[in-house]
């Protein structure tokens, strides 16, 4: 993981901040999280031996509501990670205008190594460490990479048991059956897909097929490849961590996804298979994924995927950021001078968290919606604050990324003022002068 992740997210707001008329306080409570957690979570194994995993929960900033992130385990989950992560959720929240701040937490583990048991147990103790620290007022925790319903329903159950009642609220992303919201397994890929509708007629030739390449097939990428076969557009690659597939036909997207999903040996917890066992298409790697000469690129995999090493070979014309993070700072200045545009994470998958939103609204009312009244509010809301991150864009001239962090932070600012300026403290405002 580079060291450098969260200092790279922070200058996001410093890029953002040049083109929003914004107080100090605003930067000020925006420079450091609020409060990190890290915990030991002691696991006994199937064996008999007891391992010690390291766990975060990092809650960024709570101007605009209890904070609200997912839970991610993999071998990389480090501070920094959480820190960045966190950091993100926070201007996620706002562009949604979703009533929270921004939260992440993880555990450095690599989960496929683990039976169904010490993952069962892992998640309680993860919850164990951090049961303080979240609440459905405090802190809401959601999936994220390789955490999955079956996990959400194990952290809210062991919750519940720590509280002695059951507590749906205090985490998103659970089972149907344990309060969970109708859609939100496919929210973030149909989040993706409205943002591409609004936006890809922009930058793309009308009349023939988009052509479209996806790195990642887990929950996100796998769902959006589907969304957007159904729509007509031609996937023509995608992959996995062994790897990626591609034909020059396109890909037959749900007969891929079936063969994936047949791969689980047990539903909801990880596929085996790889995309790569597949017969009758070309294999690629990763890296020549991301140069593939398609319409829209969507990395939906990890962090710092498209770096200073393959920023120049490029050859999509607009980039999608289903994933979090997936293009560092240095990258994104080459696809700038190169005029290619991003589409940005805080935006473009902002629909896992959208529908989250609802789950908890939901579980408050004790009322469940229909799948259809969740696609249609996720379809308003996301159609809505892209129209007004392009307005911005286009209006200010800037790219998208600096456009949503704008507009992310008007929201934030107004939470802030409403507590008190320093011009109503001291009537002096930020030049020194009086008002
Ligand atoms: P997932 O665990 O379901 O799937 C991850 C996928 O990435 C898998 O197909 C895996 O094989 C692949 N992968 C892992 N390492 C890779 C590598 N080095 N190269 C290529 N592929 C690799 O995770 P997900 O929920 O689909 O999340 C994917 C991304 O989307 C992450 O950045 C996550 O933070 C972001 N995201 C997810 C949600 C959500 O609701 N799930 C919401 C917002 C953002």
């Amino acid at each position: 993981m580079n060291d450098s992740l969260f200092q790279d997210a922070k200058q996001q707001l410093n890029d953002a901040a040049k083109y929003v008329s914004i107080s100090d306080d605003t930067i000020e409570r925006l420079k450091e999280p609020k409060s990190r957690l890290i915990v030991s979570i002691p696991v006994r194994m199937d064996n008999g031996e007891l391992k010690v995993f390291k766990g975060y929960r990092v809650r960024y900033d709570d101007t605009r509501g209890p904070t609200k992130g997912g839970i991610r385990f993999h071998p990389n989950v480090s501070i920094d990670e959480v820190d960045s992560l966190a950091f993100w959720m926070t201007f996620k929240c706002a562009v949604l205008k979703l009533p929270f701040g921004g939260a992440k937490g993880g555990i450095t583990v690599d989960p496929k190594k683990l039976t169904r048991f010490e993952l069962d147990r892992l998640s309680r103790g993860y919850i164990n460490a951090i049961a303080d620290f979240i609440g459905p007022d405090v802190d809401i925790p959601a999936p994220d990479m390789y955490t999955n319903p079956m996990i959400m329903g194990w952290m809210m159950d062991q919750y519940s048991i720590i509280q002695r009642k059951i507590v749906p609220a205090v985490i998103t992303g659970k089972p149907v059956s344990m309060g969970g919201s109708l859609g939100r397994k496919t929210a973030t890929a149909m989040g993706v897909f409205f943002v591409m509708q609004s936006l890809i007629p922009k930058f793309t030739k009308s009349g023939k097929k988009i052509t479209v390449a996806i790195q990642g097939f887990g929950n996100v990428g796998s769902n959006l490849a589907d969304l957007l076969y159904q729509a007509g557009y031609q996937v023509m690659a995608v992959s996995d961590e062994t790897g990626g597939i591609y034909s020059a036909m396109g890909l037959d997207i749900p007969y891929i996804k079936g063969f994936k999903e047949s791969t689980r040996d047990l539903k909801e917890v990880y596929a085996k298979g790889s995309v790569r066992e597949l017969m009758g298409y070309e294999h690629i790697s990763n890296d020549d994924l991301l140069k593939l000469d398609v319409d829209v690129l969507v990395p939906a995999a990890l962090e710092n995927q498209i770096t200073c090493e393959n920023a120049a070979d490029i050859r999509a014309k607009v980039i999608v950021e289903a994933a979090n993070g997936p293009i560092t700072r240095e990258a994104e200045k080459v696809l700038e001078q190169r005029g290619i545009p991003v589409v940005p994470d805080i935006l473009a998958n902002a629909g896992g968290v959208t529908v989250s939103y609802f789950e908890w609204v939901q579980n408050r009312m004790g009322h469940y919606w229909s799948e259809e009244k969740i696609h249609g509010l996720l379809k308003e809301k996301m159609t809505e604050e892209t129209r007004m991150m392009w307005d911005i864009a286009t209006s200010k001239n800037i790219p998208m990324r600096t456009a949503a962090y704008v507009h992310a932070l008007n929201r934030i600012e107004q939470a802030v003022n409403a507590r008190g300026t320093k011009v109503y403290y001291t009537g002096v405002d930020k030049k020194g002068e009086d008002v």
